[in-house]
């Protein structure tokens, strides 16, 4: 099997940042990947669990009440717990949501009350929450983008990653 585009990224250098790890392009639609990569794989300790799922509900929340809105396809959890998928509809750069997932991180770290979506006939895991972690998480993460803006991803030398445009929708990025 041929090997994705995502897993030729170089994991051992990678830092967190916001990079665009895919356009796929059907007709005249595009959708952009962007990859909110949160901690340092490898080397800095994953997201928890209940922080993760805490940040998915919000982030969610924020983002499809924003005035993105309508531009919102996706947001989720990378498996490796390294970080999140941002999927929005265009041809898009890092620099064209950069103000989006900063207001986004806000938005959970100001966060207080009831988490949306956080009882058991709207989840699936309701009691899996962590509020505060959830906050640490997205004020490093902010810290991060605002002080090093990391945008582009570094790939491995010897084999390059292929061209971002491509009609296969596969899952990736960890
Ligand atoms: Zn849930």
């Amino acid at each position: 099997m041929e090997r994705i585009a995502s897993f030729t990224i170089n994991h051992l250098n990678l830092m967190p940042g916001l990079y665009v790890s895919r356009r796929d392009k059907k007709n005249d639609c595009v959708v952009t990947t962007f990859d909110l990569r949160i901690t340092a794989p490898n080397r800095e300790p994953v997201i928890d669990m209940p922080a993760m799922h805490t940040i998915e509900h919000l982030a969610a929340t924020y983002l499809r009440n924003s005035d993105r809105k309508e531009d919102v396809v996706y947001f989720g959890p990378m498996g490796c717990r390294t970080g999140c998928y941002l999927l929005m509809f265009g041809d898009l750069s890092s620099e064209d949501v950069y103000d989006l997932v900063l207001s986004m991180c806000d938005f959970i770290i100001g966060f207080s009350g009831e988490i949306p979506g956080a009882k058991p006939e709207q989840c699936g895991n309701y009691l899996e929450q962590n509020l505060n972690m959830a906050k640490f998480y997205m004020e490093k993460y902010k810290k991060e983008l605002v002080e090093n803006k990391r945008f582009a991803y570094p790939v491995c030398s010897k084999e390059p990653a292929k061209p971002v445009h491509k009609n296969a929708g596969t899952n990736f990025g960890e």
